[in-house]
């Protein structure tokens, strides 16, 4: 399916390409800011459909999982530098409170960075800029046997009445036409599903004009029978 699906995409963007190299012959100013926007077009569609196909996958429990003990630290550190550009373009501040180094957690570990990924790419685009997102760890559970990983931020929050059902496929609490950049959906539920098929969870709390808090939980490395 994945084939079928962006084959079209690729030809799409390949030959607005050439026609913006002028190689199919000269063009205009105004055919280039059209060019432009297909390649914006063609690009964001690429990204959409790669969650549609990841949920697919979830969904069809094709998605396989390698856990081991991953170190927490040094793994977020990883994450922030893939969210740095993004941070610097809205001017947000940000503010990563370095875990203890020797903590390690049991899960996949490509698995986690795109569920931590899902969630800071929500909070920078959900936080007005000049805005602030935290990103911290901390040990929970009577045993401390649980990690939980908090993406917090000062963004435009999520309704009452919303956050029941902000983790469902589909559903977006700030739906408008007028943000074209915005995915389809699945973000939230692609994370959750990671969290719990690696025997954690994923919660949140928020409050409209004040900000978000996503908590990952997720087993402690180290701790396995
Ligand atoms: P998407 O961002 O592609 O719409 P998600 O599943 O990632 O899909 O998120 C679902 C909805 O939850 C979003 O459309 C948005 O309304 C809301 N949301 C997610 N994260 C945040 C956040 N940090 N702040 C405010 N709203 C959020």
């Amino acid at each position: 399916m994945s084939h079928e699906l962006r084959q079209p995409l690729n030809a799409i963007t390949g030959y607005s390409e050439l026609m913006r190299m002028g190689v199919r012959g000269p063009v205009t100013q105004q055919q280039l800011d059209d060019l432009e926007r297909i390649r914006a077009s063609s690009t964001h569609l690429t990204t959409l459909i790669g969650d549609i196909l990841e949920f697919a996958r979830i969904e069809a429990g094709r998605l396989s999982y390698s856990p081991t003990d991953v170190p927490l630290g040094a793994t977020l550190a990883e994450v922030t530098t893939f969210i740095a550009p993004q941070l610097e373009a809205k001017r947000l501040s940000y503010d990563f409170q370095r875990c203890d180094s020797a903590l390690t957690i049991h899960a996949d570990r490509d698995r986690f960075v795109q569920a931590v990924l899902n969630l800071l790419t929500n909070a920078t685009k959900y936080t007005e800029s000049g805005g602030s997102i935290t990103l911290s760890c901390a040990l929970v559970g009577t045993a401390q046997n649980t990690v939980a990983v908090r993406v917090a931020d000062t963004g435009i929050g999520i309704p009452k009445e919303k956050l029941l059902h902000i983790f469902d496929p589909f559903v977006q609490a700030h739906r408008s036409l007028n943000r074209p950049t915005e995915g389809v959906g699945l973000g939230l539920a692609i994370a959750r599903d990671i969290a719990r098929n690696m025997g954690g969870d994923l919660t949140v709390q928020s409050e409209e004009g004040v900000g978000s808090t996503f908590v990952l939980t997720l087993p402690r490395g180290g701790s396995e029978s």
